[in-house]
């Protein structure tokens, strides 16, 4: 009896540090301050090599000052202050943009509706994303690099 409660809490452990992780890898996604030279439509929607001619695109990553916001993907609820944020537009509880940008962080939901959450900051952006995963040359580019709609 013992053993089996024992295993479950093993497995209930387990669960919550893989929906750890899980969260804990939401990859980043930035964009640059300004699109470089314009360049044809890409399919993976990073920089051309042209950017800088020290590193392959692929391996730079650009400085803070460079970068005009980074985002993340939110498909779970996400709960602030104990209460699931909705949007007050349109009422989505989900499926969320996490938008961090001159120190503010934004939510964005999949209607499009963009919103200020004072309630978070930079700080907890970077404590809720992973490493930047990929860098777009717009922010549209991004959204759409997300499955959220542009515009
Ligand atoms: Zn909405």
């Amino acid at each position: 009896m013992f053993r089996r409660i024992r295993a479950r809490r093993e497995r209930e452990r387990e669960t919550a540090a893989i929906q750890r992780w899980h969260e804990q890898i939401t990859a980043t996604h930035t964009w640059p301050l300004q699109a470089s030279t314009p360049q044809q439509p890409t399919d993976t929607g990073r920089l051309g090599a042209r950017v800088d001619d020290f590193l392959p695109a692929d391996l730079r990553v650009p400085g803070r000052d460079e970068i005009a916001g980074m985002m993340m993907p939110r498909r779970r609820p996400l709960i602030i202050d104990g209460e699931v944020r909705a949007c007050p537009q349109c009422g989505a509880y989900r499926d969320w943009i996490i938008l961090s940008t001159r120190d503010e962080v934004w939510l964005r939901c999949r209607a499009g509706h963009q919103m200020l959450e004072p309630r978070l900051d930079t700080a907890w952006y970077n404590r809720n994303s992973g490493p930047t995963d990929a860098i777009h040359a717009t922010f549209e580019d991004g959204l759409k690099h997300l499955g959220h709609p542009a515009g």
